[in-house]
């Protein structure tokens, strides 16, 4: 029988973590080298959680599928982090951050969860400046801030456009730290396929390592999965090519349950797809949102060059619906604004694509001042689509980007699987049904720095898991299963690539379950993922073999897992018949296009259950909310 306690301490919003915290049982120093943890992802999740957990003096097995921990898809991230420090004195809180977010989810997340979050936000910002991390400073030396979408504060902590390059390599430096202090053992180009349950518990884990094809078995006495989102489930997104689902997968199959996974955001600053053999979207910060103006023609079929389109002729859609936030709308109505547009034909030249406008912003401030803000996003544009952005504006459209959904925890980050725990974008926890910009490394950190490293301990402290011997049973039948998999994989010899494969699975996706979602269309969908992973399983081809490097073989195992994780999707969307955040059920909105809620019927986190392939059972973990009130989200 599934449990889904959350464990939300009881008490004041304000007050539970710090109360957890002082009930936890705790770990004695000279005891604590005694307990095991393998840590899989070493994003800002994983490395700031392996660092903390070692740093504590815990016995650290860290894995990553890459060939160092500064790879990870982390590193990519531009924009900013949030923290509510107040630096601009513009009437910000750890509460404002707090409703802000929940708000911003739609109030599909757990209060508690989400409210700690806002709390441990000032920790993260003290750390990361402790580690050396280079965020932008005001002439007097002050650290600098930016706005992002869904607030009206300036909260956004950032290191020009490559946040998540600094912030990882912070991160980086205390684990290495760790690592040669012994405290941390460090596995690279491991990739995690199974994980081991003995006696109920999270003991460790099978890997395949990527350089000489082998299966390995790692025991320990807990688990951490920081092993990041599942956005490539459309194929085309903004993650790192090599950013899959398969851990969190192979953990639900073993009977973590998955929680909201339809809740995924199409982020509204992309570059648009210019052709069907792309492989990869691009991400245009949501920080030029705060500088840049988005508009559509307003004639259908508008042919003329761009800066000869006078003012009259452009809508300002989003400052014209919702002139309170205006161009930093949250992303999901930003995204959903844009196709529409684009839907009645307004798109550039009547494509998919708006403008994100920087004359304005020029004209006020002066060229060098917006070179200095976005200088390295404007050339990264320019290199990619050879126009001018200081010159022309920039054209973007929406594409997938992050996943709200994710393995279902409590208020410990443990799974429904006791000893499993999990952190970061691969959990469900914080961000309900839509993320605020600037939310994601807050949360990787706030889990890997600041949760993590007590919950792990209270669970040692009070369950006290016994070692467990990599050869048992459980070990040996785990790797089997990984072996059988991969044989399987390989004797198919099909027709198809995995990469035909998955871009259909994309694109059945982003036509059913992506902007927007109704019953039909997701019945249908249902029904195609299912034929689709029929086909793959008879008509695949996968070369080479096993005990080897092999990407081919590597990326069929994480598109198995997408396909089932596909139809996921989709069964949860169809279920919540209700518009939350980004999931937009057609059937559910107002004459004025925006969501209808259901918190009669729909204020609870979808938590499912793996029965087999196709099947799931549903769990409901009801959402209480104490202090704030079921508002509509308006930001008119
Ligand atoms: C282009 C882009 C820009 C972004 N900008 C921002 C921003 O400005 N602000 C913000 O807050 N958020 C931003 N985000 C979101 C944010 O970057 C991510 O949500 C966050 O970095 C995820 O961190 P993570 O540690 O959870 O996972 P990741 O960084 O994805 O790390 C996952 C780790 O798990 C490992 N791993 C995964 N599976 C396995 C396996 N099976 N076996 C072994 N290892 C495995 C990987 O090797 C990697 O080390 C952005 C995202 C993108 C795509």
């Amino acid at each position: 029988m599934m449990n889904l306690d959350s464990k939300v301490p009881k008490g004041n919003l304000s007050e539970k973590w710090t109360n957890h915290k002082f009930n936890m049982k705790l770990v004695n120093p000279a005891n604590k080298r005694k307990y095991d943890v393998i840590v899989v992802g070493t994003g800002l999740a994983g490395a700031g959680a392996a660092a903390t957990l070692g740093e504590l003096g815990y016995k650290v097995k860290a894995f990553t599928y890459h060939d160092s921990s500064r790879r990870a898809h982390s590193i990519a991230a531009q924009g900013g982090i949030n923290a509510a420090k107040d630096y601009q004195n513009d009437g910000d809180s750890v509460y404002r951050l707090f409703y802000d977010t929940i708000k911003g989810g739609d109030f599909r997340s757990r209060e508690a969860n989400t409210f700690r979050l806002a709390e441990v936000s000032n920790n993260i910002i003290d750390q990361c400046v402790a580690q050396g991390v280079p965020f932008a400073r005001e002439y007097g030396g002050t650290l600098a801030n930016r706005s992002f979408g869904g607030a009206q504060v300036s909260r956004t902590f950032y290191a020009r456009g490559e946040t998540g390059q600094q912030l990882l390599l912070g991160a980086y430096s205390s684990l290495n730290r760790q690592i040669k202090l012994g405290n941390v053992e460090m596995y690279h180009r491991r990739e995690m396929l199974d994980l081991v349950i003995v006696d109920g518990k999270a003991k460790g884990i099978t890997v395949r390592n990527l350089i000489t094809g082998e299966v390995e078995s790692y025991a320990a006495q807990a688990v951490v999965l920081a092993t990041g989102g599942y956005s490539n489930v459309f194929f085309l997104s903004t993650s790192a090519m090599m950013s899959n689902a398969t851990a969190a997968w192979r953990a639900h199959k073993k009977g973590a349950a998955f929680a909201n996974p339809c809740f995924t955001q199409i982020h509204p600053t992309c570059l648009p797809q210019h052709g069907e053999g792309q492989s990869k979207l691009v991400l245009m910060s949501e920080s030029l949102r705060n500088d840049g103006r988005i508009w559509v023609p307003n004639i259908v079929g508008e042919k003329r060059p761009v800066n000869e389109i006078p003012e009259s002729d452009r809508d300002y859609y989003l400052e014209r619906r919702y002139p309170s936030f205006g161009n930093l709308a949250p992303r999901d109505i930003s995204s959903r604004s844009a196709k529409y547009a684009c839907d009645e034909g307004k798109g550039v030249n009547g494509g998919r694509s708006v403008y994100l406008d920087f004359a304005d912003a020029i004209k006020r401030i002066g060229e060098p001042a917006v070179r200095e803000k976005y200088g390295n996003l404007f050339e990264m544009y320019e290199n990619i689509t050879a126009e001018n952005p200081y010159k022309v504006p920039m054209q973007i459209y929406p594409a997938p980007h992050y996943t709200m959904g994710g393995l279902w925890v409590d208020y410990n980050l443990m799974s429904s699987i006791p000893g499993l725990f999990v952190a970061g974008e691969a959990n469900f926890s914080d961000h309900g049904a839509n993320r605020l910009g600037a939310s994601a490394l807050m949360q990787g950190l706030a889990d890997g720095y600041f949760v993590i490293p007590y919950t792990v301990g209270n669970y040692f402290g009070s369950e006290k898991p016994e070692k467990v011997d990599v050869k048992g049973t459980e070990f040996n039948a785990a790797k089997e299963s990984v072996n059988e998999s991969s044989n399987k994989l390989l004797s198919i010899n099909g027709k198809q690539t995995v990469d035909d494969i998955h871009r259909k699975l994309g694109d059945l996706l982003i036509d059913k379950v992506g902007m927007s979602r109704d019953e039909a269309g997701l019945k249908e969908v249902i029904t195609k993922i299912s034929d689709l992973r029929d086909e793959f399983w008879n008509d695949v081809k996968v070369v080479g073999k096993s005990e080897d490097i092999n990407l081919n073989l590597e990326r069929a195992g994480r598109v198995a897992d997408f396909l089932e994780l596909g139809e996921l999707m989709a069964v949860d969307a169809l279920n919540r018949d209700e518009s939350c955040g980004a999931h937009f059920r057609e059937e559910h909105q107002t004459s004025e296009g925006e969501a209808i809620r259901n918190d009669d019927e729909f204020a609870y986190v979808a938590a499912w259950e793996f029965e087999k392939a196709g099947k799931w059972k549903l769990h409901k973990e009801n959402l209480e909310f104490e202090s704030v009130e079921l508002a509509t989200r308006s930001y008119k």
